[in-house]
């Protein structure tokens, strides 16, 4: 599996699990899934979603999404580059 199918695995299980109660985990985490299904790499606003999916979400789920993504991205390096936020 490439990292990016890996990455794409991850932010589909974010979305599909993601009880909907909060707008930064319920936006962040589709919108993820959105940026990790397009070809090129995430925009600008990327980044900022994942600050802010990880301190003003409600629970820990979405709280620590941004860690599990940014441990990925430690793991696959250069191949994920950018994809950390
Ligand atoms: S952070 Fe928790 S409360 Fe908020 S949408 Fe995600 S799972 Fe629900």
């Amino acid at each position: 599996m490439e990292p990016l199918e890996v990455l794409r695995h991850l932010w589909a299980f974010a979305a599909a699990e993601s009880c909907g109660a909060c707008s930064p985990c319920r936006v962040g985490s589709r919108r993820g899934l959105e940026q990790a299904r397009l070809a090129g790499p995430p925009d600008d606003g990327y980044s900022a979603m994942l600050n802010v999916m990880s301190r003003a979400s409600l629970c820990a789920f979405g709280r620590r999404l941004p860690h599990a993504v940014r441990s990925l991205v430690r793991a696959y390096g250069d191949r994920l580059r950018g994809w950390g936020g």
